[in-house]
């Protein structure tokens, strides 16, 4: 029997504007689609958060022992740069100005997106699919949907057929749009569109000789719409009714809207069961953007070389921050803000390490560990509330100070589930990085300690160029050491 069975998740789904008790297609089993990034630049912070909430969400399930099929793709074709279907395709785009070939283009933010997540300690997807490895499915999707009556061709374009599928669905269903709505506030065709109605989107994109990414179709040498592919990789991969969607607020609209009307114009049903949508990091109010310049990028933070930074931040610091918020808030970016989190963050490391050195006693206990435990399960339980369970596991890191302080005690069987269930949330489930973290890492521990016992030995013998230099060297490979009342403990970067 998995975990599942005694915790209760109530998600927020956006299809129905409330909370919903989460109840699997198949019980014990999950799939989950995350719409991936668009490889033509680097990542930027805003970016990062989105994928680190369901990152987090992917680790609770997985505590929760569901099995699950995560798919995340990488959208390397067909985004326009703008909505309207038209522009430079955005890869291409960078490919010209680079003068290198799309693929080089793909090739290169691929790799820095993964290296990136590495840094951040995220777990990898049970599948990462990409859109140009799925044309042929895309293709198959176009034709069933012109069979239905719900897409038009125009000069080798395929388009969907807006107000048509409206006449059989409700298009607007997941953004709260009504069609009249949409009719009124969309700008009018400018006559260069091969559109029925500016409300239509594309599915199918006929070339223009100097697109270079281009695929054979029956109605021209083209390129697949915008947001046909996560429709093609989703169904593949999940099927054609599937747990949970996710991606960042700002995919509501059209980009998700778009993926619901695909699929049902082709089979007539609702692909998703649950919609997630994870809250925007904002810099100055403003929303991260790649397009307007107001971001901060991963490498930024961690060396401190940005204007708007007084120093750098370990990865584990920032993701202590985008923690301590909840995944349907906004978020804006601060020093000051990462300065805060910094201080919490040591704090609770503190606690872990100082947790490993408590020793039981056979006495009654201050504190109801099993209370705590569950009001834990709670929190994440309640829409993944790791801002309530955050601070849950500081009323445990004041108990593991005042036990440390000989203010308080605590026995064997407690501090055995102390121990084990700050180990779970803390780096299972947030995500967060020490040295203690795991057995490997365990090795590590007891190598630094080690370090530290010589880094003792010199300065009781008054040989402090030694001791300088083992503290010294130590801070270049990351580790900082830092002499406290008790000792000394040490942090990683
Ligand atoms: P893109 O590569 O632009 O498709 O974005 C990849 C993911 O990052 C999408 O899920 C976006 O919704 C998300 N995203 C973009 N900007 C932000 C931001 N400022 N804050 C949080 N998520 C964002
Ligand atoms: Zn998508």
């Amino acid at each position: 029997m998995g975990k599942y069975t005694s915790n209760i998740l109530q998600i927020y789904n956006t299809l129905s504007g409330k909370k919903e008790v989460f109840k699997p297609i198949s019980e014990g089993a999950i799939g989950m689609y995350v719409c991936g990034p668009t490889v033509y630049s680097n990542v930027h912070l805003g970016n990062v958060r989105t994928f680190m909430s369901f990152d987090m969400i992917f680790r609770y399930f997985k505590h929760l022992d569901y099995k699950v099929r995560y798919v995340r793709n990488i959208t390397d074709a067909g985004h326009l740069e703008n909505d309207a279907d038209q522009g430079e395709d955005r890869i291409a785009k960078k490919a010209r100005l680079e003068q290198i070939e799309p693929m080089e283009v793909v090739q290169r933010y691929t790799v820095d997106f993964h290296t990136i997540l590495n840094t951040f300690n995220f777990l990898p997807p049970s599948i990462e699919p990409t859109a140009t490895g799925h044309i042929v499915e895309q293709i198959e999707i176009i034709k069933s949907i012109l069979d239905k009556g719900f897409a038009y061709e125009a000069n080798g374009s395929i388009y969907f057929d807006v107000l048509k599928y409206n006449e059989a669905h409700h298009y607007g269903i997941l953004s709260g749009r009504n069609i009249e709505d949409l009719i009124h506030n969309t700008r009018g065709l400018d006559g260069q569109s091969d559109k029925k109605n500016p409300q239509d989107f594309a599915l199918w994109k006929k070339a223009e000789p100097q697109h270079i990414m281009r695929w054979p179709s029956p109605w021209s040498n083209g390129f697949p719409g915008w947001h046909l592919e996560c429709t093609a990789m989703s169904t593949k991969y999940l099927g054609e009714n599937f747990d949970i969607h996710g991606g960042g607020m700002d995919l509501k609209f059209p980009h998700h809207e778009c993926e619901i009307a695909q699929a049902k114009a082709w089979h007539n049903h609702s692909p998703v069961n649950y919609w997630m949508h994870a809250n925007m990091l904002t810099l100055n109010g403003q929303k991260m953007a790649k397009s307007t310049g107001n971001n901060i990028l991963p490498a930024e933070i961690l060396s401190g070389k940005n204007d708007k930074l007084t120093k750098g931040f370990s990865p584990s610091v920032v993701r202590f921050f985008m923690m301590q918020a909840h995944y349907r808030s906004i978020l804006d970016f601060s020093n000051e803000a990462l300065l805060a989190s910094e201080k919490g963050f040591l704090k609770l490391m503190e606690a872990v390490t100082s947790l490993s050195k408590i020793e039981a006693t056979e006495v009654v206990n201050d504190f109801d560990i099993i209370k705590w435990k569950s009001n834990c399960y709670a929190a994440m339980n309640d829409d993944f509330n790791t801002p309530i369970l955050i601070a849950e596991l500081f009323s445990a890191v004041k108990y593991i100070n005042q036990i440390k302080d000989n203010k308080a005690s605590i026995n064997n069987s407690s501090l055995a589930v102390l121990t084990e269930t700050m180990q779970q949330f803390v780096f299972d489930i947030l995500g967060l990085k020490t040295a203690v973290s795991n057995d490997q890492n365990h090795k590590l521990g007891e190598t630094i300690e080690l370090l530290i016992k010589m880094r003792n030995e010199a300065r009781a013998l008054k040989d402090f160029a030694l001791s300088d230099k083992i503290r010294d060297e130590l801070i270049g490979i990351g580790i900082q050491l830092k002499d406290g009342k008790d000792g000394t403990t040490f942090l990683l970067d």
